[in-house]
């Protein structure tokens, strides 16, 4: 087994659920071998993006064998960087002001990496743990004296807490509830570790944004739900929570934070409320709007793909980054085979290893002295403006090529 297809909403369990846009069949894009003909050749999986017709949730059509997905090829590093230090310093701050935690209060992160959210916390005294299934984040928040459970949240993992510690204060999470294969489960373990009357807040992409700024390449294998308040704040309510505050924060592309309550009352609040009927107004909500915003999507990359061949010309092109989401891209951006080159990127566990389907390859960025590339188009583009100054360090001389969210050349 591979995987399976999802035929019930993950959220309210309904099994009317609409295709709104297919990409096809991809390869999965963190799937990176050092076998060059292997990796011409990989598995391509189902990229369907499902709607539900009685909540309105978005979902993959299909959910790849996490086995398959977070064992031994992946190679997302996830390396916390300032401005997400900075948010979780906010974040916690904000917490602190609307729930009255206090010293000595237990808080649980789910998905903790390296311990950068709960070290605002612990400086605080209180008492805290993180819940977390790569290895290596681990390691690093227990050398900076953040207890670490490595391993992902299921039952087991939370009855051994409240045994542990009894029942706790607050749950964190952050980026990490849109990856899960049981959600309903995550979130009833949840609720179960709480005190009465403890707190649950966490942040998830929130899909109006892709939408209204065309992320369209944040939808891949791992991302099995794209998530907006109405049907999640249903969800939760369905659970046993309250909610007591929600906002649109600026990190990862535009997120939602939300902040529940275990008070057994699973009521939301006036501010909560409006939210949810503003957002009914928006084009999530708009059937017309979301089926044709796949042509939007193929004629924005169309529209790239000439630019880039005209400026480029008969020049060979090299790109610099390789996210996963690498691979919807170049297949929607459809640019002749041998245009491009090789692939400059930072994360050593990439490097000297091959783009699954395309087969280029992935090399250390020391290779752009060597190389003296004309033009380099960035694939990260989320992080232009860090790469361009490396690049610009390098060689001023070098064409930049910005692809989205709007095609920039300089
Ligand atoms: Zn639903």
């Amino acid at each position: 087994m591979h995987g399976k297809k999802i035929n019930r909403c993950r959220l309210c369990k309904s099994k009317k659920i609409q295709k709104v846009i297919d990409f096809g069949k991809i390869p999965l894009g963190n799937n990176l071998l050092k076998n060059k003909r292997q990796s011409l050749r990989v598995k391509k999986y189902p990229l369907i993006l499902n709607n539900c017709k009685n909540c309105n949730h978005f979902q993959l059509s299909y959910s790849v064998d996490p086995q398959i997905l977070y064992a031994k090829n992946y190679t997302y590093l996830s390396g916390t960087g300032p401005s997400m230090v900075s948010h979780l310093k906010k974040y916690s701050n904000y917490v602190i002001k609307k729930t009255n935690l206090l010293k000595d209060n237990i808080v649980v992160d789910i998905g903790s990496n390296d311990g950068t959210c709960l070290e605002n916390f612990k400086k605080k005294k209180m008492r805290v743990l993180g819940v977390d299934p790569a290895k290596k984040p681990c390691q690093v928040a227990k050398l900076r004296g953040i207890k670490s459970i490595n391993s992902f949240f299921n039952k087991k993992v939370a009855e051994k807490i409240t045994r542990k510690y009894g029942k706790v204060d607050f749950v964190t999470s952050h980026n990490t509830l849109a990856h899960v294969d049981d959600i309903e489960n995550i979130f009833e373990n949840i609720f179960e570790i709480l005190k009465k009357n403890g707190y649950f807040c966490f942040e998830i992409g929130y899909f109006n944004e892709v939408i209204k700024n065309n992320y369209f390449d944040t939808i891949y294998h791992e991302h099995l739900d794209y998530h907006h308040a109405n049907p999640l704040i249903k969800f939760l309510n369905k659970i046993g929570f309250s909610i007591i505050d929600i906002n649109i924060v600026n990190i990862q592309g535009g997120s939602l934070r939300i902040l529940c309550k275990k008070d057994f009352k699973k009521k939301i609040t006036n501010k909560v409320n409006k939210f949810l009927k503003k957002e009914e107004r928006t084009n999530l909500y708009n059937k017309i709007f979301i089926n044709t915003w796949e042509k939007k999507i193929k004629n924005l990359m169309k529209d790239a793909r000439d630019k880039i061949l005209k400026v480029s010309s008969k020049e060979i092109l090299y790109g610099y980054g390789s996210p996963t989401k690498i691979i919807l891209f170049l297949k929607l951006l459809n640019i002749p085979k041998n245009k491009l080159k090789c692939i400059f990127e930072d994360n050593l566990l990439k490097q000297n290893k091959f783009l699954p389907i395309y087969g280029n390859k992935i090399i250390g960025t020391n290779f752009i002295k060597k190389f003296k590339p004309k033009f380099i188009i960035i694939f990260a583009w989320n992080f232009a403006k860090d790469i361009r100054k490396k690049i610009n360090k390098i060689d001023k001389n070098i064409k930049i090529i910005v692809p989205l969210p709007k095609f920039k050349l300089n």
